[in-house]
């Protein structure tokens, strides 16, 4: 038997030995993505329509090919379940070098993934070269201690880094989709350019990790230029189709306070600092139409007036997540999914085992507006690429099967995940030493450690600040 992951379609055994011929076929009326294998006495043959898909054959070949001494006759029909199929790795608050992602990149190829979500600012590093505005990578790339160990952290992509990230995953037929999180998860630019902030009090690159309430001004036109100016770059270094917003996490605090935010929202009559957000983003979302490019937005950055072209990628679950989504798809708003509970793979293998993340389901009333799933590594507690690693593997397999196939047997799935076992056990020697499925009891272990972890002193002041600004946001609410 043929293990195949992610699964294909179809898979059809024949009879007889393999023939040498081998021809590739253009079948323009195969889908995009998808191709059909053929192996019979002939020979082989790849039908395909476009390159991703005979780029894809190649891919099943290799594993057909690495499970037999001789070629079984076999057909295999294939095309993907979902267009986008992602993985993110944080480098703002850890930094990976190319060599390190390019290894990264290299499995998502193996596994049929395409897109390569690449968060690159966050309030602990800016990691991108901006000519423009020199600052955010001499002053935004450093760190100089994280949580009390006095360890710098620095580091950034140049702009020859960038296209080389670039030329790689296009070369695997992988989109590289850059994120720039605004207006919140901004400390690390308002270090580097204090005016950007309301108050333009002088900081510090982030120390800690969590929320921070020193956001983006969204009332100050400098601001919003700034933003545009970086955007323009980026569209220029990425010929991605999207550009990641960012739009999380962002305390309205401050906004509450400044003048230019009030003014702000008197001229354009907005309810609240959520439609002032709203307004912010839709500045950011028109001007990379005008360079061509469509926007994505974590969902707790959605907001009523959001402009609706702004694709909305699904993480924050909560009680009223499912009237969420449903208004958002009754907006016709395409999402990308990435649960927290069950894509987020920082998290301990004892608080989301693979098992989990493969069991996921989409809910199906909104499943026409998902566009794909997205696995994500956030490093806060990544330090390097062996712990990346560790994270990652094997539950970016699942993700990928998920994304891919249509059909969702967690056995088979174990059984076809053994295609890959001796390929991790080479390449990924430290993620052989987790348990993918820990038991109950260690994983309620895993998960109070990993919260007890992240609980520290400053970040427990800061949840109190915080939670002034939900009751105000409530307050408002009520008012409105
Ligand atoms: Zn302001």
């Amino acid at each position: 038997m043929l293990n195949i992951l992610p699964k294909p379609k179809s898979l059809v055994y024949g009879y007889g030995t393999v023939g040498d011929d081998y021809v590739v076929t253009l079948k323009p009326e195969l889908p995009e993505e998808g191709y059909r294998l053929i192996l019979n006495e002939k020979g082989i043959e790849i039908q395909y329509s476009t390159e991703k898909g005979k780029f894809y054959a190649a891919e099943t070949l290799d594993q057909i090919a690495s499970q037999c001494e001789t070629l079984p006759c076999v057909t295999v029909e294939d095309e993907p379940k979902y267009p986008y199929r992602g993985f993110m790795i944080d480098c703002a608050r850890h930094f990976f070098t190319v060599e390190e992602l390019k290894k990264q990149i290299n499995v998502m190829a193996e596994l049929k993934l395409n897109k390569f979500h690449w968060h690159l600012t966050d309030d602990q590093g800016w990691r991108l070269e901006i000519k423009k505005y020199p600052l955010l990578t001499e002053k935004g790339s450093v760190r100089s201690s994280t949580r009390g160990d006095k360890k710098e952290i620095k580091g950034f992509y140049t702009a020859a880094e960038v296209k080389e990230i670039v030329n790689f995953c296009a070369d695997r037929f992988i989109e590289v989709i850059p994120e720039i999180d605004m207006p919140g998860h901004f400390t690390a630019a308002i270090a580097s350019y204090p005016d950007l902030s309301c108050h333009g009090k002088p900081m510090k690159v982030s120390e800690r990790f969590g929320i921070h309430k020193d956001i983006a001004c969204a009332g100050k036109d400098e601001t919003i230029n700034f933003c545009k100016d970086v955007l323009s770059e980026v569209a220029e270094l990425f010929p991605s189709e999207y550009v990641h917003l960012g739009g999380d996490e962002a305390p309205k605090l401050n906004w509450y306070e400044c003048n230019d935010c009030r003014k702000r929202m008197e001229k354009h009559s907005l309810a609240d600092e959520k439609a002032l957000q709203g307004w912010f983003t839709n500045e950011m979302v028109a001007h990379l139409a005008s360079l061509g490019k469509k926007a994505v937005v974590w969902n707790d950055g959605v907001s009523e007036n959001l402009d609706k072209t702004a694709v909305m990628q699904y993480w924050k679950q909560s009680s009223s997540t499912n009237k969420e989504l449903l208004v958002e798809a009754g907006r016709g708003r395409q999402m990308i999914f990435s649960p927290f509970f069950y894509f987020y793979f920082d998290y301990p293998h004892g608080m989301t085992p693979l098992k989990k993340t493969f069991n996921y389901k989409v809910p199906s009333e909104i499943e026409k507006n998902v566009k794909g799933l997205e696995g994500t590594l956030w490093t806060e507690y990544v330090p390097d690429v062996n712990k990346l690693e560790l994270m990652a593997y094997p539950r970016l397999f699942a993700l990928a099967d998920k994304a891919w196939a249509y059909d969702d047997d967690y056995t088979d799935f174990l059984v076809r995940l053994d295609v890959f076992a001796e390929f991790i056990t080479d390449k990924f020697p430290i993620a052989v030493t987790v348990k993918p499925n820990p038991s109950f009891l260690k994983g309620k272990k895993d998960t109070l450690l990993f919260f007890l972890n992240i609980l520290d002193r400053d970040t427990i002041k800061v949840a109190r600040e915080l939670r002034l600004d939900k009751r105000i946001a409530a307050k408002r609410r009520r008012k409105g």
